[in-house]
């Protein structure tokens, strides 16, 4: 089976391949400013890249600023969910992320199977993202691929009281203006820049394996400024500014393999002289995560015992669901949350 990724970032479009679990081709475009026309393209170019066509792909799952762009998919998913994806994939014990993208920058802690458990987000101001990387390059008329190899080559960096993309730029200039090496105005710059992303990964859980993805992670200075600040060496994929559109590669393999797989609803309940009440949970749908059962005021599930169900009906309680459990409505109005709002995959259902 084929799956494809496509992660519409603000400046880059990526795309990644996948023929079960091994990647067969991927693809990078400029974002540009017609997003559907990118994705189009970027598309062409991945399969022909595996020698494929378009109908040979049989689920595609779209992530990033622009994923409601994508004429083509079939569903698409947060740029955040997909980094942890991506990651998982390649370094399963990595558990801190900092994705440092073209328009923002964001600190994610994810579990053992890659599931996003908490992150936050910069995102009010251009100030060490990719776009203000660019804009410094241009400012110092250097190749933006170059800009890191160029810190790190500084003897004496400047201080930069600021990255505000405005203010830093007329730094820069004034720098440059009196003389200023490139190299220590850009080492300045690449410090300031990994001051502000160690606070906020300190807005996470700061843990080992720790990972930094996106477009600026292939730049050296800036990634051993970081290693520098947090004291760990960053796990590197083969090429972290993939690592979003294979987390939704990834994603979409997960979802092409439940929608083929048979419908598996177990019923509980009864249908008698009393009347009817029913609990129907979709085996195929439900991971097995157990918060349905946490949630349950009446008690009602339990982990799964027969006939490999994640989770199921407590045996003894079969007959009586109709005095216990009030009914999804009831139980919304008198809790908070219930187990459909805590169950992510939707897997149970109330009739009676
Ligand atoms: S909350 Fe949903 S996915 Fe989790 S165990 Fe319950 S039914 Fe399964
Ligand atoms: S609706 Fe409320 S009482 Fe009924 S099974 Fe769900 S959480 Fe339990």
């Amino acid at each position: 089976m084929i799956y494809a990724g496509i992660d519409i970032g603000s400046r880059a479009a990526k795309a990644v391949l996948l023929e079960d679990n091994t990647i067969i081709s991927t693809a990078i475009h400029d974002t540009g400013p017609e997003s559907v026309k990118t994705s189009e393209a970027l598309l062409d170019g991945l399969v022909n890249g595996a020698g494929l066509v378009r109908k040979d792909v049989d689920y595609i799952v779209a992530t990033g600023y622009g994923r409601v762009l994508v004429p083509y998919a079939i569903e698409n998913v947060s740029e955040i969910s997909a980094h942890a994806k991506g990651i998982n994939w390649y370094f399963p014990s990595v558990r801190t992320i900092l994705d440092m993208g073209g328009q923002d920058c964001k600190a994610i802690n994810c579990d053992e199977r890659g599931n996003v458990t908490n992150f936050v987000m910069n995102d009010k101001c251009a100030g060490g993202t990719g776009r203000f990387l660019e804009m410094i390059a241009e400012v110092l008329n250097v190749p933006l691929g170059e800009i890191g190899n160029i810190a790190l080559g500084s003897t004496s960096a400047i201080p930069f009281n600021t990255i505000c993309a405005v203010f830093a730029k007329t730094e820069a200039i004034a720098y440059l203006r009196k003389g200023v090496a490139r190299s220590d105005i850009l080492a300045g710059l690449h410090e300031a820049i990994s001051v502000r992303s160690y606070n906020l990964l300190k807005r996470v859980s700061l843990e080992e394996d720790f990972t930094i993805t996106g477009g600026i992670s292939k730049n050296r200075g800036m990634v051993a400024k970081i290693e520098e600040k947090v004291q760990m060496t960053p796990r590197l994929c083969d090429d972290p500014q993939l690592c979003g559109a294979l987390g939704a590669a990834l994603f979409a393999r997960d979802r092409a393999d439940k929608a083929a797989a048979p419908m598996m609803k177990v019923q509980y309940g009864h249908d008698d002289g009393s009347g009817s009440f029913f609990i129907t949970i979709d085996q195929q749908l439900c991971t097995g995560c157990g918060k349905c059962i946490d949630i349950c005021p009446a008690g009602i599930f339990t982990t799964g015992k027969e006939h490999g169900q994640k989770v199921e009906v407590k045996e003894e309680l079969r007959k009586k669901l109709s005095l216990l459990c009030p009914g999804f409505k009831t139980c919304s109005t008198g809790n908070a949350v219930n187990c459909h709002s805590v169950c992510g995959e939707n897997a149970i259902s109330h009739s009676w």
